[in-house]
């Protein structure tokens, strides 16, 4: 495994008395266009563009220390997707994507649901979805994808899983072709995934997930290879651990070398290249400790 094949999500933490993401709520939106129509719309329009030199910033940075996959987190143009926004991607200047080498990938939050019982959530997260391959778009991301997960189960796997099919078969084409499905330390494994989708999306392996909820194979490997199939690009997994007295889920903070490359080595004799994406919560940090030495770490 090499670090041009692995990524993090969101924050460069080695960027951030430089640079971060900045948002806004709602309510402060509301706020300010009631008071001032124009003013509001110009400091919304500030924050998305300052957002978008935080890309500029994240991409050279990651092109620099040759991370090769990257999450845009999904708040980077805040409010994009609510009524009262008064602006639109179509505003903005175009980005310029001088790094298609590195890989763009968003993970909407858990507000994304294609299989509540609520038609109101399941029409939202249509909607939600179309903004993210909309914003992946605007950033002329190489190989894109969204990322979700399988959703509640309900106490009826069945239909739950002929509800996600459902709005998932009602997605734009062009929104559709962009998700991925990741297996979660509760509700669906690799396996119900494959079940419920009969194959046909592809699903992320997420390996810490797998080792707290596996009941559909007694390896990883097994799991792994099932997952790969679905992919027509390189597939992708999610690596992570479990954070010490914590709650069983909780993503630490590093990961061990041990840990992560034995991991790798396991996936790599399935014979098929695959990208990682870390989920540890020290971001690049965590990502590039596995990589790098100390000393260079100082350097960056
Ligand atoms: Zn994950």
């Amino acid at each position: 495994m090499k670090l041009t094949d692995c990524g993090f999500a969101c924050n460069c933490l080695a960027l951030a008395d430089e640079i971060y993401i900045k948002t806004m709520t709602l309510q402060r939106l509301k706020t300010m266009i009631n008071n001032n129509p124009v003013k509001g719309r110009d400091y919304l329009y500030k924050l998305w563009r300052h957002n978008i030199k935080y890309m500029y910033a994240a991409l050279e940075y990651c092109d620099k220390v040759g991370i090769g996959l990257f999450r845009i987190r999904s708040d980077i143009f805040p409010l994009i997707d609510h009524p009262v926004c008064p602006i639109s991607i179509s505003d903005l200047p175009e980005f310029t994507n001088k790094w298609p080498h590195i890989k763009l990938s968003m993970h909407p939050d858990q507000f994304c649901v294609l299989n509540s019982p609520d038609p109101v959530i399941c029409n939202r997260s249509i909607v939600i979805l179309d903004y993210h391959r909309d914003i992946l778009n605007y950033f002329k991301a190489t190989e894109p994808n969204i990322c979700i997960h399988g959703g509640g189960v309900y106490g009826d796997r069945k239909s739950a899983g002929e509800r996600w099919m459902h709005t998932y078969n009602r997605l734009h084409p062009s929104t559709a072709e962009l998700v991925r499905l990741e297996n979660d330390e509760r509700g669906w494994t690799v396996q119900e995934l494959f079940t419920m989708t009969k194959g046909k999306v592809p699903i992320i392996i997420d390996t810490f997930h797998w080792s707290i909820n596996h009941e559909d194979f007694d390896t990883l490997q097994d799991a792994a290879e099932l997952a790969f199939r679905t992919w027509t690009t390189t597939p992708k997994i999610h690596y992570s651990e479990q954070a010490p007295e914590k709650r069983t889920g909780a993503h630490s903070d590093r990961v061990t070398k041990e840990g992560f490359f034995s991991t790798m080595h396991a996936l790599e004799k399935l014979g098929k290249p695959f990208g990682c994406m870390l989920e540890a919560k020290h971001k690049d940090l965590a990502l590039l400790e596995l990589f790098v030495e100390k000393d260079w770490l100082c350097t960056i």
